[in-house]
């Protein structure tokens, strides 16, 4: 959606298996929901991986019209793809910190690395040739998986050679439990990152990403980091709703009738003891559709829940749709059925498949045909309109 080749790969989605909505509009009613609880801290969007799979620049120039002006992402690579479709003002961070090598394209492009060590912090500085260069710095408070550790950072504290060549724009760090309603851990991370944090100079304070918004205001600091909950998830014991932003929908690619004793898909592991009706729908696991919701899943169709039956295969699933032909309806070939959206909600999805909202949404194939809601600005509309 960001050029001419990209244009070229549009897809019908009578060309292919099933088609991804993604609402634009819903992920900016989903920042200004955020923006409110978490306010007067500043909200912040984390668009790493290109923001779960949904598109980076899609989603990052959306929150940009709605003010957000901070955002993270995992690697410089996505920082740099990200930079020309955000406001100058806007500031870009490198979660997975400062690779030795990249230190001086991270300076020239203006982004922020968010420094997970002392040898990374002394890099910096030794980048920064007679002034200071901004810096983000990560505390490990008790996730054990990025950040300086207690003792680090007190020797970088003390360190004068490095800490004055660095413009320390954000103090960070990341809880390890923070959709778990009750676990201590967030407490202790909490008071360890106010303690730590505070052998610092002034900065801006960041704890939280989305679950941990809804912990209240000890846990907001200055800024909050959310990545999921603007994309339609939250916790279930989360104060408020994200309005759905990916909707799955699949192709009928087969009707067929089965009878008691007949099984179904890979390894037979569905063999029914009555007549039934099925329908075969063209996504598999090779778009991302989980394989552990064999048996498990389910489509829905005018608000009937039609369970997955048999195994998920690469390219496609099998449902049962006998309780819809009982009522009269029928599917044909080629209609869409629902697999995530408003009825089959991304975070029931992600529990019945065994892992998190993240994931699922990240994994979801690129085969699909994509549909923006309302369209993103589109480079080659000019262009267009230059030649009719
Ligand atoms: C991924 C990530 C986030 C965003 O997490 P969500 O649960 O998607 O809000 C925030 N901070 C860090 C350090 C992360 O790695």
């Amino acid at each position: 959606m960001t050029g001419a080749f990209d244009l070229l790969k549009e897809r019908s989605p009578l060309e292919v298996g099933g088609s991804l909505t993604i609402d634009l509009a819903a992920v900016q009613a989903n920042y200004r929901t955020l923006a409110a609880l978490v306010r007067p801290s500043v909200l912040a969007a984390v668009v790493k991986a290109d923001a779960y799979g949904l598109g980076a620049r899609a989603v990052a120039s959306k929150l940009a019209e709605v003010g957000c002006r901070e955002f993270f992402v995992a690697h410089l690579a996505e920082a740099l793809d990200l930079k020309p479709t955000l406001p100058s003002a806007a500031r870009i961070y490198v979660l997975n910190g400062l690779q030795p090598g990249a230190e001086r394209a991270c300076a020239w492009h203006g982004v922020i690395p968010v420094l997970n060590s002392i040898e990374q912090a002394r890099r910096w500085a030794e980048t920064a040739t007679g002034g200071r260069l901004p810096a983000a710095l990560q505390i490990d408070t008790g996730m054990g998986r990025l950040g300086l550790s207690p003792d680090e950072l007190r020797s970088l504290a003390a360190s004068f050679e490095i800490m004055s060549r660095l413009q320390l724009e954000l103090v960070m760090s990341h809880l390890a439990c923070a959709d778990e309603e009750h676990h201590s851990a967030n407490l202790a991370q909490a008071t360890a990152f106010e303690q730590l944090s505070a052998l610092l100079p002034a900065a801006r304070r960041s704890l939280a990403a989305s679950a941990g918004a809804f912990r209240g205001p000890r846990f907001h600091h200055q800024l909050v980091r959310s990545g999921v909950f603007l994309l339609g998830s939250a916790p279930p014991w989360a104060a408020i709703r994200p309005l759905t932003v990916a909707r799955l929908r699949a192709r009928v690619i087969q009707v067929r009738s089965v009878g008691p004793g007949d099984g179904v898909g890979y390894g037979l592991t569905c063999v029914f003891s009555r007549a039934a009706q099925l329908a075969t729908l063209g996504v598999g696991y090779a778009d991302g559709w989980p394989r552990a919701l064999g048996n498990r899943g389910f489509a829905l169709v005018d608000g009937v829940r039609l369970p997955v039956v048999g195994r998920i295969s690469m390219d496609s699933i099998t449902i049962d749709i006998t309780a819809l032909v009982a009522r009269g309806d029928q599917l044909r070939l080629g209609d869409e059925v629902e697999l995530l959206g408003d009825g089959l909600k991304l975070d029931e999805v992600a529990e019945a498949a065994g892992t998190v909202s993240h994931e699922l949404l990240a994994r979801l194939g690129r085969r699909f045909a994509r549909q923006y809601l309302p369209s993103p600005p589109d480079p080659g509309a000019t262009f267009r309109k230059c030649v009719a």
